[in-house]
């Protein structure tokens, strides 16, 4: 086939688990869950059902689509509070589809978070209205086109469209203070006094009764879902199948994280971020071309494989080429960043991070990090390293890794319950006369292990990335995963 258009709609907050065809036919609190538009899409799809962001923001989640890379490389590690810009030795996506003569487009819902970080080098035009983008297009000729769209409408809040023009936004209105009502007893708009729906949505989360809780907002999500495929989604869609070949079209719909559990001691808190849990960084992928039959691909996929899936068909348009696709490093990195100073994100059960002190230049610090295998995932809470003093650090380091291998084999090899409880609390014990504080989430896909070790001192976020990356390499060593240690250690450059 011959490409004329790649499209790439990157869904904000879409859960994976929210398109049809994944888990939607197992898990009975989805089923009234209806999405023809991406139904329609998928007839002729290939679904990679088994993709991971490699955060649980956007701006991060986004600079690995869009340069094929992680955090540590492509340099957009938090949110854009600490004027990071993307690393300018990474050729972008964009700029890829430049340099094969195709024009560039750019759509989105959060245009002062995408400028702010830089995110749209190599974008030729730019917008954030419906309206105009879709003025824009009435003037297209036919030409080789890369388009990104990302939209807002499935992010908080739920059931509100960011659309100027096309889309009706009081049944968001209606139901918020109809669950306000429910929740609180208070009646009616005069009542409430909110029309901004930011506040409005902020006031009804922090209801004592609602407190961000699932139970409360996975239906909204949900109804969410179902406004945006039948609305603005199927909008967008129509107008560009106006204005482009549609039989030489390439329709990529993902999301750059889901939603999900948000909170390590708050398991019911439904948001997406710090928390690296798979509610949040599972995300749906489909690639679909009137000429595709559908395909299911199982294989671990990171965000960052979409970049690579996008350039592999542009040097070998056919579905053929993309059908078998595999990570080629075969592990997904994700980070989550915290900012004590974070205006935006606090988490009810975050209380005790102010009480550590930070020097001036490391407000933010690494929140979790963690390597998922196709058979295993291993994540790192909090600050580990910083617990460990500068002689005795690779001591205690290796110490721990130890302990932590001891304990992976004592699982694998069938202990009985009471066996397993004794062989934590050894752990603890041993962790807590090592004196240093950390806490690892090791998971042979299940059963999970967990054991804290707690510790007290700060380094740079370059020290800890170091000692990060040596604690992952002699894990997955001792695990007998050698030429994954290798690969993740080249892959993050340390
Ligand atoms: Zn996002």
């Amino acid at each position: 086939m011959k490409i004329e258009t790649i499209v790439f709609f990157s869904i904000d907050s879409l859960r994976a688990d929210c398109i049809p065809g994944s888990s939607s036919t197992r898990n009975p609190s989805l089923r009234d869950l209806f999405t023809p538009t991406i139904h329609s899409l998928m007839q002729t799809a290939c679904h990679f059902t088994n993709t991971y962001s490699s955060a649980v923001f956007t701006p991060p989640a986004h600079a690995s689509l869009f340069t094929g890379d992680y955090q540590p490389n492509h340099r957009i590690r938090e949110f854009y509070y600490h004027g990071e810009t993307l690393s300018k030795r990474i050729t972008t996506l964009a700029e890829f589809f430049k340099s094969k003569g195709y024009s560039t487009h750019a759509y989105t819902d959060m245009l002062h978070v995408f400028q702010a970080t830089n995110l749209l080098r190599g974008f030729d035009h730019i917008s954030d209205k419906d309206s105009s983008f879709f003025h824009d297009m009435t003037k297209w000729k036919r030409s080789k086109r890369f388009i990104f769209i990302h939209l807002l409408d499935v992010h908080t809040p739920y059931l509100f469209s960011p659309s100027n023009a096309f889309v009706d936004n009081s049944d968001y209105f209606r139901r918020i203070y109809s669950e306000i009502e429910k929740s609180d007893g208070r009646t009616g708009r005069s009542a409430i006094g909110i029309d901004d729906p930011y506040r409005l949505w902020n006031s009804y989360v922090q209801l004592p009764s609602i407190r961000s809780s699932r139970s409360s907002l996975f239906p909204l999500y949900k109804a969410g879902i179902n406004k945006f495929d039948r609305g603005r989604f199927k909008i967008f869609l129509k107008n560009l199948h106006l204005h482009i070949a549609v039989e030489n079209t390439v329709t990529f719909l993902f999301s750059d994280h889901g939603e999900g559990q948000a909170s390590v001691r708050n398991p019911s808190f439904f948001r997406h971020g710090p928390h690296l849990s798979d509610d949040v960084l599972h995300i749906p992928l489909i690639i679909s071309s009137p000429s595709f039959h559908k395909y299911i691909n199982d294989k671990l996929l990171s965000i960052c494989d979409i970049h690579h899936l996008a350039k592999r068909l542009i040097n070998n348009p056919t579905q053929e080429s993309i059908n078998g696709y595999q990570n080629p490093n075969n592990f997904v990195y994700a980070e989550s960043f915290e900012c004590r100073k974070n205006a935006f994100f606090t988490t009810p059960n975050n209380a005790y991070l102010h009480e550590v002190r930070y020097r001036k230049k490391t407000d933010y610090y690494i929140y979790e990090r963690q390597i998922r295998t196709p058979t295993q995932k291993l994540t790192l809470w909090f600050k580990p390293e910083l617990f460990f003093s500068p002689h005795r650090r690779q001591r205690s380091l290796r110490a721990s890794i130890q302990t932590l291998h001891q304990i992976s084999s004592a699982y694998s090899a069938s202990f009985n319950p009471l066996q397993k409880l004794f062989l934590i609390i050894v752990a603890l014990c041993y962790a807590q006369w090592k004196k240093v504080w950390m806490k690892i989430f090791y998971q042979n896909l299940e059963p999970p292990i967990e054991f804290e070790i707690f510790n007290k001192q700060t380094h740079s976020i370059d020290e800890q990335n170091k000692i990060f990356i040596y604690l992952f390499r002699s894990i997955l060593k001792l695990n007998r995963i050698k030429h994954q240690a290798n690969d993740i250690a080249s892959m993050l450059r340390y």
